[in-house]
């Protein structure tokens, strides 16, 4: 595995260079204020009078519309949501060097053949291992949130470094920089944010506040049990791994973990991931979502505002309540469903 850091950048790749960010949301901020901090030529590409120009305008950013912001850039960041990235690149496509780098943060529309870049560019992937306020925040206290880096088309000869100028622009070389390809990126992170992450972690805490409240228990006390505390457990994880929880968890609490935890999550749990990551690998899952948001998001709607409408939002809303300082940190990464 090549793992990149400072020391590998080659200060020439992106020197003085343009970069055009299309998108300000979650991590089209992050990545543009790091840029400019880090001393690039920076360009907003948002559409006037939308909730990003404003934003980035007041972030002290140059902004301009898409078509026109990635003109003479020498690197284009691709950064509005992946089902709008193949229109806003037919957009701009024209306006583009016929030399320039474009770069993903995910390889999904690359992979599944969504945008085909023309042959003259160099097609590049930074994505960062974490939200972008979090590439933000720890930019600005001179930590970085890991990147990986791919390159699926290098038609200069210097993609990589391109890419590896960019992840260490975006703070990315503090944490260090792992080089993958487009396909491992695109199907390894869809099947962790449906099996583990997003999909798995909240099914598992629902799951289990259902069984709790079903038993007859408090649901404030199946609430605080079964997902206020998750987040202990996860940074203990974080931190220091597996080893690390069982450190500071009870013994009683380890002992149950080691005897129970595979009875809950067990072969047919696992049969059933393979079966997820069967239908990313064979694109099922790609052309699901494409052709749901196509419909307009009919499904997707339905099954958000369940989700919304479960009891644990319900109990979960008032504790949180009462404790006005959870919000304060992560909700300036919040995603913005407004266009730009
Ligand atoms: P987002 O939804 O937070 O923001 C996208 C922004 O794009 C909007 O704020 C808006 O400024 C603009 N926009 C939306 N629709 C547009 C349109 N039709 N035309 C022009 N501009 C439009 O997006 P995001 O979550 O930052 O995702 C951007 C990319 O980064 C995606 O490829 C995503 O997979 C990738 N990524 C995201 C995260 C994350 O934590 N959010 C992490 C790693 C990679
Ligand atoms: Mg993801």
């Amino acid at each position: 595995m090549n793992l990149y850091t400072e020391k590998d950048v080659d200060p020439q790749a992106l020197k003085g260079a343009r970069i055009a960010v299309l998108g300000y949301g979650s991590q089209g901020r992050a990545h543009a204020l790091n840029l400019a901090d880090s001393g690039f030529d920076v360009v907003v590409g948002v559409r006037e009078g939308g909730k990003g120009w404003a934003k980035a305008t007041a972030d002290g950013l140059q902004c301009a519309e898409p078509a026109e912001a990635v003109r003479g850039a020498d690197l284009v960041a691709m950064l509005v949501p992946d089902m709008a990235q193949p229109e806003v690149f037919s957009a701009v496509a024209g306006n583009m060097r016929a030399d320039a780098a474009l770069l993903f943060a995910h390889g999904f529309n690359v992979h599944y053949g969504q945008i085909t870049p023309p042959e003259g560019m160099d097609v590049i992937l930074v994505a960062p291992k974490g939200p972008g306020d979090l590439v933000r925040r720890q930019y600005e206290q001179g930590r970085g949130v890991p990147c990986l880096m791919a390159v699926a088309q290098d038609a200069s000869g210097n993609a990589s470094a391109k890419a590896l100028g960019y992840a260490h622009g975006i703070g990315g070389t503090r944490g260090g920089v792992m080089e993958t390809t487009f396909k491992e990126e695109t199907e390894t992170d869809l099947f962790g944010e449906q099996a583990v992450l997003c999909g798995g972690a909240t099914e598992l805490v629902v799951r289990g506040f259902e069984t709790l409240v079903d038993a007859g228990y408090q649901p404030e006390v199946a609430y605080f049990e079964c997902m206020h505390e998750l987040k202990l457990i996860v940074d203990l994880l974080h931190e220091g791994g597996i080893r690390k929880m069982h450190e500071f968890i009870s013994e009683t609490a380890t002992y149950g973990d080691l005897t129970r935890g595979k009875r809950v999550i067990d072969e047919s749990a696992a049969e059933r991931m393979r079966e997820v990551l069967q239908d990313i690998q064979d694109g099922t899952f790609a052309r699901q979502w494409i052709d749901e948001n196509a419909k307009g998001l009919p499904e997707y709607k339905k099954m958000l505002q369940a989700d919304f409408d479960h009891q644990i939002e319900t109990v979960g809303e008032r504790l949180r309540s009462r404790m006005s300082w959870l919000h304060e940190e992560s909700d300036k990464g919040k995603k913005s469903s407004e266009a730009a």
